[in-house]
């Protein structure tokens, strides 16, 4: 270790386990550890959901370091601006970052890194945040791939992961010049969290965020919902699936962890889980993975068609579908439980979100974007490659997607999925007391039964939205049309 000062800038990488920079700058010498909240207009402004879980993060990530004798120094601004000046005025000899892989992001890191060399100081970049680089999965014939399974195992055949690095045990913090310190704001007064009014009482109560709250939950998941993963995975109305994804986003733990966790579980007997939900549940991590892949080599996922054909579609526009949507009021229980719990909770069950991105899309013909953006907002684990890529895969219009008449039935999927209507029955409260032959498709139901659950159809539920059979029919048609004037298949 050298006595010249290094620089960790955090970004989406908040924890202190596996996280190649800032072992790298620990190594180098006394260390800055700085997150800047980027305010500059080229980056897509953080969702409401997002921020409350940063600003959280953020305050885990600072008690952590600080307890390690270092200190978190959180900033607002342009990156562009504020990191060559701290690296100056503070004398840095080495900066270090783990990579991102949105296209606005690889940009600034380009310049800054081309800058802060050119003054003499060595900048390194690492990978934290995936199993393998976007760049080193490729074709046979060398170029990105379009299809998950042949992604994923070629990424399966480039070997194990490494092993994932430790936490250091101290932090050696370099100094601060009185300047810059003037700079630094607590997390508080980033003020991302909502106040006035305050609706993040349900976030609360859901989520743990932080690296801590992370392991707890791999630990727990491991514990006690790896087994039977393979088959429930499926079921909103089970704990069957690991919530790991905020945590994930916001690097408060990484893949190369989970997949050793998985595998020590696994040689240990300490999983309930067998080697088939194990290798379910990392393909699902590959499909993080691979959604990586597509955004890194489609820089423009969460705007433009990845299937260009799709340009040409008949897009509704239908406001107040969409809101009734947004709402969880359109009347199809299963949509409306998904809805209501992506609002309450911040996250949605995976099985959920295609049955209500299906409805937007194919029963509503909205545009695949007002639901990408609303889902960016209210989503604490929105993120960049997942949301676009997954809101492409529904649409049709997405590599390796579901072809477009492929379209979801919100009863059966909801009478398949959740039986007894568990789910609908947490989320949507005023259908509680409903039978569960009716409870995904209470138009059915005799008025007897309405009565008996204190349900008038209209007043305490809204009545659907939409005609699936008009809907699903109307859905095709546009297809259709799209076929004809493209003059080749859309999917
Ligand atoms: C319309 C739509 C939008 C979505 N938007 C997002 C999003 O913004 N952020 C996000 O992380 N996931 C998104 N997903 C994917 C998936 O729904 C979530 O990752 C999953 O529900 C998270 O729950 P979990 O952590 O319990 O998943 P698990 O089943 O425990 O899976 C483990 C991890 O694998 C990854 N993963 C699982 N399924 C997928 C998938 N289909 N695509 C990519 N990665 C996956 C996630 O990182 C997840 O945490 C979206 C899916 C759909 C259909």
């Amino acid at each position: 270790m050298t006595q010249s000062p290094a620089l960790v800038w955090f970004r989406e990488d908040l924890r202190l386990s596996d996280n190649p920079a800032l072992t790298a700058a620990l190594d180098h010498g006394p260390s800055l550890c700085l997150y800047i909240f980027d305010t500059s207009p080229e980056r897509r402004a953080l969702g409401g959901a997002a921020r409350w879980w940063l600003s959280r993060s953020l305050t885990a990530l600072s008690a952590a370091i600080a307890a390690r004798g270092g200190e978190l120094l959180v900033m607002r601004g342009d990156p562009a601006e504020i990191l060559p000046r701290i690296v100056r005025e503070a004398g840095i000899e080495f900066v270090a970052w783990n990579r991102r892989y949105d296209e606005p992001a690889i940009a600034l890191d380009k310049v800054l890194k081309a800058e802060i060399a050119a003054s003499g100081v060595t900048v390194e970049s690492f990978n934290a945040a995936l199993l393998n680089e976007p760049w080193q999965v490729k074709s046979k014939a060398g170029g990105p791939m379009q299809v998950f399974t042949p992604y994923w195992r070629a990424a399966r055949e480039r070997g194990t992961p490494h092993a994932p690095l430790p936490a250091p045990e101290a932090i050696r913090q370099a100094k601060l010049p009185a300047a810059l310190r003037s700079m630094t704001l607590s997390v508080d007064e980033l003020s991302l969290e909502p106040r006035k009014p305050d609706w993040a009482g349900g976030l609360r109560a859901s989520w743990t965020p932080g690296e801590d709250g992370a392991q707890a939950r791999l630990t727990d998941f491991l514990d006690e919902g790896l087994g039977g993963y393979r088959t429930e995975r499926d079921r909103p109305d089970m704990p069957a699936t690991s919530r790991l994804s905020p945590h994930l986003r916001f690097g408060e733990i990484g893949p190369r962890q989970i997949w050793q966790a998985v595998q020590m579980a696994l040689e240990t007997g300490e999983t309930t889980g067998s080697p088939a939900d194990a290798e379910k549940f990392l393909s699902e991590i590959g499909w993080r993975e691979f959604s990586y892949h597509l955004l890194f080599h489609n820089p423009e996922l969460a705007k433009r068609n990845f299937n260009r054909r799709f340009d040409a579609f008949g897009w509704e526009q239908d406001a107040a579908g969409l809101a009734a949507w947004q709402k969880g009021l359109t009347g199809y229980p299963i949509v409306d439980a998904g809805m209501r719990e992506l609002w309450q909770t911040g996250w949605m069950h995976n099985r959920v979100r295609m049955i209500a991105a299906s409805f937007l899309i194919k029963h509503l013909l909205t545009d695949w974007r007002a639901g990408e953006a609303w889902f960016w907002d209210t989503l604490v684990d929105a993120d960049p490659a997942n949301n676009a890529a997954s809101w492409q895969w529904v649409a049709g219009s997405g590599a390796d997607a579901a072809p477009y008449f492929r379209i979801f039935n919100p009863v059966t999927q909801g009478e398949k999925f959740d039986p007894e209507g568990a789910y609908v029955r947490r989320f949507v409260p005023e259908l509680a007391k409903l039978d569960a032959k009716f409870i995904h498709r209470p138009w059915s139901a005799p008025q007897a039964a309405l009565l008996d659950a204190g349900i008038s159809l209209g007043s305490d539920y809204p009545r659907a939205i939409v005609d699936l059979d008009f809907g699903r029919r109307r859905a095709l048609s546009a297809l259709a049309q799209l076929r004809a004037g493209s003059g080749s298949e859309a999917d």
